[in-house]
Protein backbone atom coordinates (compact mmCIF):
# COMPACT_ATOMS: atom_id res chain seq x y z
CA UNK A 1 0.00 0.00 0.00
CA UNK A 2 2.00 3.39 -1.15
CA UNK A 3 -0.09 5.06 1.66
CA UNK A 4 2.39 3.70 4.10
CA UNK A 5 5.27 5.17 2.70
CA UNK A 6 6.81 8.70 4.70
CA UNK A 7 7.08 11.87 2.57
CA UNK A 8 10.68 11.41 2.63
CA UNK A 9 10.45 7.86 1.01
CA UNK A 10 7.54 8.85 -1.33
CA UNK A 11 9.43 12.15 -2.74
CA UNK A 12 12.11 10.06 -3.76
CA UNK A 13 9.77 7.94 -5.87
CA UNK A 14 8.24 10.25 -7.23
CA UNK A 15 11.29 12.18 -8.09
CA UNK A 16 12.48 8.66 -9.83
CA UNK A 17 9.62 8.42 -11.80
CA UNK A 18 8.49 5.19 -10.04
CA UNK A 19 4.93 6.65 -9.46
CA UNK A 20 3.43 10.24 -10.64
CA UNK A 21 1.72 12.33 -8.06
CA UNK A 22 -1.74 11.80 -9.74
CA UNK A 23 -1.59 8.12 -9.37
CA UNK A 24 -0.60 8.89 -5.60
CA UNK A 25 -3.11 11.06 -4.97
CA UNK A 26 -5.79 8.18 -7.02
CA UNK A 27 -4.51 5.39 -4.62
CA UNK A 28 -4.92 7.37 -1.58
CA UNK A 29 -8.61 8.71 -2.29
CA UNK A 30 -9.60 5.30 -2.96
CA UNK A 31 -8.02 3.95 0.10
CA UNK A 32 -9.65 6.94 2.34
CA UNK A 33 -12.79 6.19 1.20
CA UNK A 34 -12.69 2.68 1.76
CA UNK A 35 -11.20 3.23 5.32
CA UNK A 36 -12.72 6.39 6.68
CA UNK A 37 -16.38 5.43 7.45
CA UNK A 38 -15.11 3.23 9.74
CA UNK A 39 -12.83 6.02 11.24
CA UNK A 40 -14.55 9.27 10.25
CA UNK A 41 -11.36 11.41 10.30
CA UNK A 42 -12.71 13.56 7.67
CA UNK A 43 -15.38 16.33 8.27
CA UNK A 44 -15.16 17.63 3.96
CA UNK A 45 -13.16 16.65 1.34
CA UNK A 46 -12.19 17.91 -2.23
CA UNK A 47 -10.53 15.44 -4.32
CA UNK A 48 -11.03 17.72 -7.74
CA UNK A 49 -8.31 20.00 -6.32
CA UNK A 50 -5.98 17.51 -4.55
CA UNK A 51 -6.24 15.83 -7.87
CA UNK A 52 -5.68 19.00 -9.69
CA UNK A 53 -2.38 20.15 -7.33
CA UNK A 54 -1.02 16.86 -7.96
CA UNK A 55 -1.29 17.46 -11.84
CA UNK A 56 0.43 20.49 -11.60
CA UNK A 57 3.24 18.10 -9.41
CA UNK A 58 3.84 15.90 -12.40
CA UNK A 59 3.67 18.72 -14.71
CA UNK A 60 6.67 19.57 -13.13
CA UNK A 61 8.56 16.44 -12.60
CA UNK A 62 8.08 16.06 -16.63
CA UNK A 63 9.77 19.57 -17.34
CA UNK A 64 12.47 19.30 -14.68
CA UNK A 65 11.68 21.35 -12.22
CA UNK A 66 12.81 21.05 -8.48
CA UNK A 67 9.77 20.03 -6.28
CA UNK A 68 9.57 20.64 -2.77
CA UNK A 69 9.76 17.67 -0.68
CA UNK A 70 5.73 17.97 0.04
CA UNK A 71 4.94 18.30 -3.12
CA UNK A 72 2.71 15.68 -4.11
CA UNK A 73 2.13 13.79 -1.27
CA UNK A 74 -1.11 13.56 -0.04
CA UNK A 75 -1.82 15.30 3.51
CA UNK A 76 -4.68 16.60 5.32
CA UNK A 77 -5.48 19.82 7.26
CA UNK A 78 -7.34 20.51 10.59
CA UNK A 79 -10.56 22.25 9.96
CA UNK A 80 -9.81 25.00 11.99
CA UNK A 81 -7.73 26.16 9.12
CA UNK A 82 -8.91 27.98 6.73
CA UNK A 83 -8.79 27.42 2.84
CA UNK A 84 -10.15 30.01 0.52
CA UNK A 85 -13.18 28.49 -0.77
CA UNK A 86 -13.27 25.12 1.16
CA UNK A 87 -15.78 24.92 4.16
CA UNK A 88 -14.21 25.31 7.89
CA UNK A 89 -16.35 24.18 10.65
CA UNK A 90 -14.00 23.83 13.92
CA UNK A 91 -16.58 20.89 14.27
CA UNK A 92 -19.39 23.32 15.05
CA UNK A 93 -22.86 23.89 14.20
CA UNK A 94 -21.97 27.36 14.02
CA UNK A 95 -19.48 27.43 11.21
CA UNK A 96 -20.98 24.47 9.90
CA UNK A 97 -21.85 26.42 6.53
CA UNK A 98 -18.45 28.71 6.60
CA UNK A 99 -16.48 28.81 3.93
CA UNK A 100 -13.46 31.58 4.01
CA UNK A 101 -12.87 33.81 1.86
CA UNK A 102 -8.77 33.65 2.45
CA UNK A 103 -6.17 31.20 3.05
CA UNK A 104 -4.48 30.95 6.39
CA UNK A 105 -1.01 31.90 5.99
CA UNK A 106 0.33 27.86 6.34
CA UNK A 107 -1.85 27.20 3.38
CA UNK A 108 -0.31 30.12 1.24
CA UNK A 109 3.22 28.77 2.38
CA UNK A 110 2.19 25.04 1.50
CA UNK A 111 0.32 26.35 -1.72
CA UNK A 112 3.20 27.48 -3.10
CA UNK A 113 4.82 24.02 -2.25
CA UNK A 114 2.36 22.39 -4.44
CA UNK A 115 0.61 20.64 -1.21
CA UNK A 116 -2.11 17.91 -2.31
CA UNK A 117 -4.34 17.62 0.88
CA UNK A 118 -7.12 15.11 0.68
CA UNK A 119 -9.71 17.43 3.15
CA UNK A 120 -10.59 18.25 6.34
CA UNK A 121 -10.24 16.59 9.47
CA UNK A 122 -12.46 16.27 12.58
CA UNK A 123 -11.70 17.83 16.17
CA UNK A 124 -13.28 18.78 19.44
CA UNK A 125 -15.44 21.79 18.62
CA UNK A 126 -13.13 24.64 18.10
CA UNK A 127 -10.40 22.53 19.46
CA UNK A 128 -11.87 22.11 22.95
CA UNK A 129 -11.00 18.21 24.08
CA UNK A 130 -8.63 15.74 24.40
CA UNK A 131 -10.70 12.82 22.50
CA UNK A 132 -12.53 14.15 19.54
CA UNK A 133 -15.68 13.42 21.40
CA UNK A 134 -16.81 16.84 21.54
CA UNK A 135 -17.22 17.49 17.78
CA UNK A 136 -20.36 18.11 16.52
CA UNK A 137 -20.34 15.88 13.62
CA UNK A 138 -19.86 12.41 15.66
CA UNK A 139 -16.55 11.26 16.81
CA UNK A 140 -13.64 9.79 15.22
CA UNK A 141 -12.21 6.89 16.02
CA UNK A 142 -8.70 5.22 17.06
CA UNK A 143 -7.57 3.25 13.95
CA UNK A 144 -5.57 1.05 16.16
CA UNK A 145 -8.47 0.19 18.29
CA UNK A 146 -11.93 1.49 17.42
CA UNK A 147 -12.82 1.31 20.84
CA UNK A 148 -10.60 3.86 21.86
CA UNK A 149 -10.36 7.49 21.36
CA UNK A 150 -7.91 8.97 18.83
CA UNK A 151 -7.22 11.65 21.24
CA UNK A 152 -8.32 15.21 20.98
CA UNK A 153 -8.06 17.80 19.54
CA UNK A 154 -6.79 17.05 16.14
CA UNK A 155 -7.78 13.62 16.65
CA UNK A 156 -9.05 13.62 13.09
CA UNK A 157 -5.32 14.59 11.58
CA UNK A 158 -4.34 11.75 13.51
CA UNK A 159 -6.61 9.15 12.59
CA UNK A 160 -6.25 9.84 9.08
CA UNK A 161 -2.59 9.62 9.27
CA UNK A 162 -2.10 6.26 11.61
CA UNK A 163 -4.98 5.05 9.19
CA UNK A 164 -2.88 5.66 6.36
CA UNK A 165 -5.52 7.82 4.93
CA UNK A 166 -2.95 10.27 4.41
CA UNK A 167 0.61 10.65 4.76
CA UNK A 168 1.22 14.00 6.63
CA UNK A 169 -1.92 16.03 8.29
CA UNK A 170 -1.49 19.66 10.54
CA UNK A 171 -3.08 19.84 13.28
CA UNK A 172 -3.22 23.01 16.40
CA UNK A 173 -1.89 23.03 19.66
CA UNK A 174 -3.07 25.20 22.39
CA UNK A 175 -2.66 22.83 25.32
CA UNK A 176 -1.28 19.23 23.85
CA UNK A 177 -3.63 18.73 20.64
CA UNK A 178 -0.98 18.00 18.51
CA UNK A 179 1.50 15.94 20.62
CA UNK A 180 -1.35 14.47 22.58
CA UNK A 181 -3.20 12.49 19.59
CA UNK A 182 0.06 12.08 17.81
CA UNK A 183 0.96 10.03 21.26
CA UNK A 184 -2.43 7.98 21.58
CA UNK A 185 -2.34 7.16 17.44
CA UNK A 186 2.01 5.96 17.52
CA UNK A 187 2.68 8.99 15.42
CA UNK A 188 5.15 12.10 15.65
CA UNK A 189 3.24 15.40 16.45
CA UNK A 190 5.56 18.27 17.26
CA UNK A 191 4.13 22.10 18.54
CA UNK A 192 6.86 24.70 17.38
CA UNK A 193 7.89 27.31 19.24
CA UNK A 194 4.94 30.43 19.71
CA UNK A 195 5.25 32.45 17.07
CA UNK A 196 7.53 30.35 14.56
CA UNK A 197 4.21 29.40 12.46
CA UNK A 198 2.08 31.65 12.03
CA UNK A 199 -1.74 31.73 13.33
CA UNK A 200 -3.43 33.84 10.40
CA UNK A 201 -6.21 32.23 9.21
CA UNK A 202 -6.14 29.57 12.40
CA UNK A 203 -9.78 30.14 13.82
CA UNK A 204 -8.79 31.33 17.32
CA UNK A 205 -9.56 29.37 20.70
CA UNK A 206 -6.85 30.84 23.05
CA UNK A 207 -4.36 33.29 20.98
CA UNK A 208 -1.54 33.54 23.73
CA UNK A 209 -1.84 29.56 23.08
CA UNK A 210 -2.53 28.36 19.75
CA UNK A 211 0.35 27.23 17.37
CA UNK A 212 -0.48 25.26 14.28
CA UNK A 213 1.89 22.04 14.05
CA UNK A 214 2.34 19.13 11.98
CA UNK A 215 1.39 14.90 12.90
CA UNK A 216 3.17 12.71 10.33
CA UNK A 217 4.81 9.19 10.57
CA UNK A 218 8.17 9.73 11.92
CA UNK A 219 10.74 12.58 12.70
CA UNK A 220 12.53 12.91 9.36
CA UNK A 221 8.50 13.98 8.49
CA UNK A 222 7.54 16.91 10.71
CA UNK A 223 11.34 18.03 10.09
CA UNK A 224 9.81 18.51 6.66
CA UNK A 225 6.75 19.97 6.99
CA UNK A 226 8.04 22.22 9.41
CA UNK A 227 10.17 23.53 6.62
CA UNK A 228 7.12 24.25 4.71
CA UNK A 229 5.32 26.02 7.36
CA UNK A 230 7.55 28.24 9.67
CA UNK A 231 8.08 31.64 8.28
CA UNK A 232 7.50 35.06 9.59
CA UNK A 233 4.26 36.79 8.92
CA UNK A 234 3.48 40.28 9.24
CA UNK A 235 -0.65 39.32 9.44
CA UNK A 236 0.67 37.26 12.98
CA UNK A 237 1.32 40.64 15.18
CA UNK A 238 3.12 37.51 17.55
CA UNK A 239 4.86 36.10 14.43
CA UNK A 240 8.46 35.71 15.14
CA UNK A 241 11.13 37.45 12.47
CA UNK A 242 13.12 34.39 11.24
CA UNK A 243 15.91 33.56 8.82
CA UNK A 244 14.20 30.37 6.35
CA UNK A 245 15.46 27.25 8.11
CA UNK A 246 16.85 23.67 7.54
CA UNK A 247 15.09 21.77 10.03
CA UNK A 248 16.57 18.05 8.55
CA UNK A 249 20.00 19.51 9.34
CA UNK A 250 19.41 18.59 12.89
CA UNK A 251 18.38 15.26 11.81
CA UNK A 252 21.81 13.91 13.35
CA UNK A 253 21.39 10.80 15.19
CA UNK A 254 23.63 11.55 17.88
CA UNK A 255 23.07 12.99 21.71
CA UNK A 256 26.74 12.76 22.88
CA UNK A 257 27.17 15.53 25.99
CA UNK A 258 23.31 16.36 25.16
CA UNK A 259 22.37 17.61 28.70
CA UNK A 260 18.73 16.09 29.17
CA UNK A 261 16.23 17.31 32.28
CA UNK A 262 14.02 14.64 34.28
CA UNK A 263 11.99 16.46 36.86
CA UNK A 264 9.86 14.50 38.94
CA UNK A 265 6.90 16.83 38.85
CA UNK A 266 6.61 15.46 35.41
CA UNK A 267 6.39 11.59 36.86
CA UNK A 268 3.34 12.15 39.23
CA UNK A 269 0.79 10.19 40.72
CA UNK A 270 -1.47 10.69 37.77
CA UNK A 271 1.40 9.11 35.62
CA UNK A 272 1.34 5.15 34.68
CA UNK A 273 3.35 3.06 35.79
CA UNK A 274 4.03 1.84 31.94
CA UNK A 275 4.63 5.23 30.70
CA UNK A 276 7.45 5.46 33.87
CA UNK A 277 9.00 2.61 32.81
CA UNK A 278 8.93 3.12 28.81
CA UNK A 279 10.61 6.76 29.25
CA UNK A 280 12.84 5.45 32.35
CA UNK A 281 14.25 2.68 29.46
CA UNK A 282 14.53 5.67 27.00
CA UNK A 283 16.52 7.46 29.43
CA UNK A 284 19.01 4.74 29.85
CA UNK A 285 19.23 4.39 25.77
CA UNK A 286 19.79 8.20 25.85
CA UNK A 287 22.61 8.07 28.54
CA UNK A 288 24.54 4.92 26.86
CA UNK A 289 24.87 7.44 24.22
CA UNK A 290 26.72 9.99 25.82
CA UNK A 291 24.08 12.33 27.00
CA UNK A 292 23.87 13.46 30.48
CA UNK A 293 21.14 13.35 32.92
CA UNK A 294 20.09 15.71 34.68
CA UNK A 295 17.62 16.46 37.84
CA UNK A 296 15.77 19.60 37.80
CA UNK A 297 12.52 20.82 39.68
CA UNK A 298 9.62 22.70 38.05
CA UNK A 299 7.36 23.03 41.02
CA UNK A 300 4.88 24.58 39.08
CA UNK A 301 3.96 22.06 36.70
CA UNK A 302 1.56 20.81 39.46
CA UNK A 303 -0.25 24.62 38.92
CA UNK A 304 -0.42 24.23 34.33
CA UNK A 305 -3.56 22.60 34.97
CA UNK A 306 -5.34 24.97 36.53
CA UNK A 307 -3.51 28.09 35.46
CA UNK A 308 -4.22 26.56 31.76
CA UNK A 309 -7.90 26.21 32.69
CA UNK A 310 -8.21 29.93 33.29
CA UNK A 311 -6.23 31.16 30.68
CA UNK A 312 -7.27 29.51 27.79
CA UNK A 313 -11.30 29.79 28.79
CA UNK A 314 -10.25 33.80 29.26
CA UNK A 315 -9.35 34.25 25.72
CA UNK A 316 -11.56 31.85 24.30
CA UNK A 317 -14.25 33.58 25.85
CA UNK A 318 -13.56 36.57 23.94
CA UNK A 319 -11.95 34.80 20.70
CA UNK A 320 -15.88 33.21 20.16
CA UNK A 321 -17.49 36.68 21.39
CA UNK A 322 -17.93 37.64 16.93
CA UNK A 323 -19.60 34.40 16.67
CA UNK A 324 -23.06 36.15 17.36
CA UNK A 325 -24.98 35.60 14.47
CA UNK A 326 -24.51 38.75 12.69
CA UNK A 327 -21.27 38.65 10.58
CA UNK A 328 -21.22 35.14 9.24
CA UNK A 329 -22.02 31.54 10.55
CA UNK A 330 -25.33 29.98 11.86
CA UNK A 331 -28.02 32.35 13.48
CA UNK A 332 -31.51 31.58 15.30
CA UNK A 333 -34.11 33.78 15.22
CA UNK A 334 -35.42 35.80 18.13
CA UNK A 335 -38.14 38.31 18.77
CA UNK A 336 -35.21 41.09 19.13
CA UNK A 337 -31.77 41.33 19.12
CA UNK A 338 -30.97 40.14 22.54
CA UNK A 339 -33.01 37.17 21.97
CA UNK A 340 -31.52 36.42 18.70
CA UNK A 341 -27.66 36.55 20.08
CA UNK A 342 -29.16 34.26 23.00
CA UNK A 343 -30.90 31.72 20.42
CA UNK A 344 -27.76 31.63 18.74
CA UNK A 345 -25.35 30.84 20.66
CA UNK A 346 -27.18 28.73 23.15
CA UNK A 347 -27.73 26.16 20.07
CA UNK A 348 -24.85 26.80 18.00
CA UNK A 349 -22.32 25.86 20.30
CA UNK A 350 -22.07 22.92 21.92
CA UNK A 351 -21.90 21.67 25.78
CA UNK A 352 -18.22 21.95 25.63
CA UNK A 353 -17.65 25.47 24.43
CA UNK A 354 -20.40 27.14 26.60
CA UNK A 355 -18.43 25.83 29.54
CA UNK A 356 -15.61 26.77 28.72
CA UNK A 357 -17.04 30.75 27.02
CA UNK A 358 -19.07 30.84 30.76
CA UNK A 359 -15.59 29.84 32.75
CA UNK A 360 -13.45 32.80 30.73
CA UNK A 361 -16.56 35.03 31.14
CA UNK A 362 -16.63 34.05 34.60
CA UNK A 363 -12.47 35.00 35.41
CA UNK A 364 -12.49 37.84 33.61
CA UNK A 365 -15.32 39.30 35.32
CA UNK A 366 -15.04 42.64 37.74
CA UNK A 367 -14.11 41.06 41.38
CA UNK A 368 -12.96 37.79 40.07
CA UNK A 369 -10.21 38.93 37.62
CA UNK A 370 -7.62 39.44 39.98
CA UNK A 371 -8.62 36.87 42.09
CA UNK A 372 -8.22 34.30 39.13
CA UNK A 373 -6.89 35.35 35.77
CA UNK A 374 -4.33 38.45 37.15
CA UNK A 375 -3.20 35.27 39.86
CA UNK A 376 -3.03 32.84 36.54
CA UNK A 377 -0.84 35.35 35.07
CA UNK A 378 1.58 35.52 37.72
CA UNK A 379 1.90 32.10 38.05
CA UNK A 380 2.73 31.97 34.13
CA UNK A 381 5.40 33.77 34.74
CA UNK A 382 6.49 31.84 37.45
CA UNK A 383 6.23 28.86 35.49
CA UNK A 384 8.32 30.93 32.68
CA UNK A 385 11.36 31.71 35.12
CA UNK A 386 11.36 28.07 36.08
CA UNK A 387 11.91 26.87 33.08
CA UNK A 388 14.23 29.58 32.29
CA UNK A 389 16.55 28.54 35.29
CA UNK A 390 15.97 24.30 34.54
CA UNK A 391 17.59 25.26 30.60
CA UNK A 392 20.75 26.90 32.19
CA UNK A 393 21.36 22.81 33.22
CA UNK A 394 19.93 21.14 30.46
CA UNK A 395 19.16 21.30 26.44
CA UNK A 396 16.02 19.47 26.51
CA UNK A 397 13.52 18.34 29.09
CA UNK A 398 11.80 14.61 28.84
CA UNK A 399 8.30 14.23 30.35
CA UNK A 400 5.79 11.59 29.17
CA UNK A 401 3.11 12.76 26.03
CA UNK A 402 0.06 11.83 28.53
CA UNK A 403 -0.78 10.07 31.31
CA UNK A 404 -0.64 6.25 29.09
CA UNK A 405 -2.02 5.01 26.07
CA UNK A 406 -5.89 6.17 24.24
CA UNK A 407 -8.65 6.21 26.94
CA UNK A 408 -11.93 4.30 26.11
CA UNK A 409 -14.71 6.47 24.28
CA UNK A 410 -16.81 7.84 27.54
CA UNK A 411 -14.00 6.49 30.37
CA UNK A 412 -14.28 10.29 31.51
CA UNK A 413 -17.38 11.24 32.96
CA UNK A 414 -16.66 14.53 34.12
CA UNK A 415 -15.13 17.54 32.88
CA UNK A 416 -12.21 18.23 35.21
CA UNK A 417 -10.93 14.48 35.59
CA UNK A 418 -10.15 15.00 31.41
CA UNK A 419 -8.59 17.88 32.05
CA UNK A 420 -6.24 16.58 34.65
CA UNK A 421 -5.12 14.43 31.77
CA UNK A 422 -3.87 17.37 30.10
CA UNK A 423 -0.76 18.35 32.76
CA UNK A 424 2.01 17.26 30.75
CA UNK A 425 1.40 18.89 27.67
CA UNK A 426 -0.03 22.72 28.68
CA UNK A 427 3.23 23.28 30.38
CA UNK A 428 4.86 23.76 26.52
CA UNK A 429 2.16 26.31 25.88
CA UNK A 430 1.99 28.08 28.60
CA UNK A 431 6.05 28.95 28.42
CA UNK A 432 5.49 29.09 24.78
CA UNK A 433 8.20 26.40 24.07
CA UNK A 434 8.49 24.09 20.85
CA UNK A 435 7.84 20.15 22.14
CA UNK A 436 7.44 16.88 20.00
CA UNK A 437 6.18 13.57 20.86
CA UNK A 438 7.42 10.60 19.47
CA UNK A 439 6.75 6.61 20.63
CA UNK A 440 8.43 5.19 23.46
CA UNK A 441 6.73 2.13 23.46
CA UNK A 442 3.61 0.07 23.81
CA UNK A 443 0.83 -1.53 26.30
CA UNK A 444 -1.56 -3.99 25.27
CA UNK A 445 -0.74 -3.01 21.76
CA UNK A 446 -1.46 0.96 22.23
CA UNK A 447 1.33 3.21 21.85
CA UNK A 448 2.72 5.41 24.23
CA UNK A 449 4.23 8.84 24.21
CA UNK A 450 7.40 10.43 24.83
CA UNK A 451 7.71 14.30 24.97
CA UNK A 452 11.08 16.25 24.33
CA UNK A 453 10.74 19.69 25.61
CA UNK A 454 13.15 22.38 24.49
CA UNK A 455 14.07 25.63 25.19
CA UNK A 456 12.01 28.57 22.65
CA UNK A 457 13.45 28.38 19.06
CA UNK A 458 15.51 24.91 20.42
CA UNK A 459 13.52 23.05 17.60
CA UNK A 460 16.56 21.47 16.48
CA UNK A 461 17.75 20.24 19.76
CA UNK A 462 14.46 18.58 20.29
CA UNK A 463 14.32 17.33 16.73
CA UNK A 464 18.17 15.78 17.22
CA UNK A 465 17.31 14.15 20.25
CA UNK A 466 13.78 12.32 18.97
CA UNK A 467 15.48 11.80 16.08
CA UNK A 468 18.41 9.86 17.83
CA UNK A 469 16.13 8.14 20.13
CA UNK A 470 13.84 6.67 16.61
CA UNK A 471 16.83 5.55 14.73
CA UNK A 472 17.54 3.23 16.89
CA UNK A 473 14.25 2.00 17.57
CA UNK A 474 12.17 1.80 14.38
CA UNK A 475 10.36 -1.28 15.62
CA UNK A 476 7.95 1.05 17.38
CA UNK A 477 7.00 2.99 14.67
CA UNK A 478 5.57 -0.49 13.09
CA UNK A 479 1.84 0.18 12.97
CA UNK A 480 2.08 2.84 11.21
CA UNK A 481 4.47 1.20 8.62
CA UNK A 482 1.76 -0.94 7.38
CA UNK A 483 1.38 -3.81 9.67
CA UNK A 484 -1.78 -2.67 10.67
N1 LIG B 1 -7.09 19.31 25.77
C1 LIG B 1 -6.84 20.72 25.83
C2 LIG B 1 -8.13 21.47 25.92
O1 LIG B 1 -9.13 20.85 25.95
C3 LIG B 1 -5.99 21.16 24.67
C4 LIG B 1 -6.73 21.49 23.45
C5 LIG B 1 -5.86 22.01 22.34
O2 LIG B 1 -4.63 21.93 22.39
N2 LIG B 1 -6.50 22.59 21.33
O3 LIG B 1 -8.16 22.65 25.98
Amino acid sequence: MVSQYTIHELHKKLVNKDISAVELTKKMIANRNNVDGKIHAFLSTNDERALQAAERVDNKIKSGEVISEIAGIPGAIKDNICIKGLPCTAASKMLENFIPPYNATVIEQLEKQDYVSLGKTNLDEFAMGSSTENSAFGKTLNPLNTEYVPGGSSGGSAAAVAANEVVWALGSDTGGSVRQPASFTGLVGLKPTYGLVSRYGLLAFASSLDQIGPITKDVTDAAIVLNSIAAYDKKDSTSIPQEKKDYKKALISDVKGLRIGVAKEFFGKGIKEETKEAIKKALSFYEKEGAEIVDISLPHISACVSIYYIIAPAEASSNLSRYDGVGYGYRKPGKNLIEMYINTRSSGFGEEVKRRIMLGTYVLSAGYYDAFYLKALKVRTLLKNEFEEAYKTCDVIVAPAASGTAFKFGAFKDPLSLYMEDICTVPANLIGAPAISIPVGYKDGMPLGMQLIGPALGEETILRAAYTFEQAHLDLNKITKGEA
